[in-house]
């Protein structure tokens, strides 16, 4: 794929309009008075049939799942067996998906990096944590509501003292208590934490063990439970439309029906690793829609803004801006366009791909959004010229789904055990 087709660019003409018309006028409010962003989100989602085409992926998925669990069930094997043994197959409709998944995400995050990290977080990661390792039931229970953004979700791991080092540190632990679970800890930095209906809690077993040696377990918790404590949002530098939050839990029973998978034999840490790498790849649309924003000011700006008696575009050190910015932009556009002709293929990039793509991404729009508050000077900095909040948006993307530093060591090790 080298450009977008003639259907990518009508609907993406469709989504810019509907953020012109829609969530251009409701900025003020989502980042400025702590309006939460998901009204507009239901208004994305109903407008452009996300939700009806949600359930249809969905109802699909349910009945091929259903007919896997019955000819294992036959031939005396396990569904994971039957999983392993069914390859994706290459389909032009799978990289249309794709694409269509990452074109609201690219318009969104001309406006609002924030709105898109509120949704994706709650469609993508909690959803998919539960489409991955959940029992049907589990699913039906809570996956579809999320797809279709009924509900809004979280997906908890990070911890007060455990963010890289994830598993290595975490202290929430579950407990098993006669048919079901207790659970305890807190967790922290947690997107949609303060509104989730549905949150993707992960902790370790206690079994009195060494916690080092401890398995991974996920569980989904509602809004509500005795015991759970969802924090106010936290003050943030930027990504104001994405309300961020604590969730503290104070011995909460669960039954097993809320253990993902109803198995304590899950690959959980896998399954956390799957959602990294969909977290990191992720990146990629982020970085464009801001990368494309922020030339598309500067090069305005450039034309438009004299001093010295000549237009700030026709002084070498600008223009080296601008050109470096349309390296910066060519490359993460490739980096989008191989995530769509990879899904055409039936295949997706692997963690460490994953994470050297988001290492640049990351990086590249944090250098643009810099380079752009430079090139208006004074008005870069001020709130009035929408360049500020781009650049503190940007700032999140080295840190959060893994720091550069952690994408870094990821990149290495794979080359080093591979190479
Ligand atoms: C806005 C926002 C939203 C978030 N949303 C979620 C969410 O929805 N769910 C969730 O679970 N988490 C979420 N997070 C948490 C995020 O994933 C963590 O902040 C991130 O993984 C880093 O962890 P930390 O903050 O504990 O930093 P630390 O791990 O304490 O790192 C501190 C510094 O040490 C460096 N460092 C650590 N280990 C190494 C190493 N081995 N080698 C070199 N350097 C190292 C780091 O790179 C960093 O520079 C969110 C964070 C933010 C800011």
């Amino acid at each position: 794929m080298i450009e977008w087709s003639e259907t990518h660019a009508s609907i993406r003409d469709s989504i810019r309009k509907f953020c012109e018309t829609e969530v251009k006028p409701k900025i003020h409010a989502i980042e400025h008075e702590g309006v939460p962003p998901y009204e507009v989100l239901r208004k994305l989602i109903a407008t452009f049939g996300i939700a009806d085409m949600a359930r249809m992926r969905f109802a699909g998925q349910i009945e091929k799942e259903k007919a896997r669990l019955a000819r294992a069930a036959a031939e005396g094997s396990t569904p994971d067996a039957e999983r392993e043994r069914a390859p994706r197959k290459p389909s032009p409709e799978a990289g249309m998906e794709m694409a269509m998944r990452m074109i609201p995400v690219i318009e969104l995050s001309r406006y609002s990096p924030g709105i898109v990290t509120a949704l994706g977080v709650s469609m993508g990661l909690t959803a998919n944590a539960i489409m991955a390792r959940g029992t049907i039931a589990q699913k039906e229970r809570w996956a579809l509501s999320l797809m279709t953004l009924e509900t809004i979700g979280a997906w908890a791991i990070t911890e007060p003292g455990s963010g890289s080092d994830a598993f290595g540190a975490m202290k929430s632990v579950a407990k098993r208590d006669g048919d079901g679970y207790v659970l305890s800890g807190s967790k922290t930095f947690i997107t949609n934490g303060p509104y989730a209906d549905t949150i993707v809690f992960i902790c370790k077993l206690d079994e009195g063990n060494e916690p080092k040696l401890r398995k991974v377990l996920s569980f989904v918790l509602d809004k509500g439970m005795p015991g759970l404590t969802q924090s106010k949002p936290l003050q943030k530098l930027g990504l104001h439309g994405s309300p961020t939050g604590e969730l503290f839990l104070d011995d909460v029973r669960v039954g097993k029906d809320r253990l993902l998978g109803e198995t304590e034999e899950q690959p959980a840490r896998a399954a956390t690793k799957e959602t990294f790498t969909a977290e990191r790849t992720a990146v990629a649309a982020m970085a464009l829609g801001l990368v494309e924003e922020c030339q598309r000011l500067s090069i305005d700006y450039a034309k438009t803004r004299e001093q010295f008696g000549k237009k700030i575009g026709e002084f070498q050190l600008i223009q080296l801006k601008l050109a470096k910015m349309e390296v910066a932009r060519m490359n993460i556009q490739n980096l989008v366009f191989r995530q769509i002709e990879m899904a055409g293929e039936g295949r997706s990039m692997s963690l460490a791909e994953a994470s050297a793509c988001k290492l640049y991404c990351a990086q590249a729009a944090m250098e643009v959004c810099n380079e752009t508050v430079q090139l208006f000077g004074g008005n870069g900095y001020m709130a009035e010229y929408r360049v500020e909040q781009l650049f503190r948006d940007a700032r999140v993307l080295q840190i959060y789904g893994g720091t550069d530093e952690i994408q870094i060591s990821q990149i290495a090790r794979s080359l080093l055990e591979t190479g």
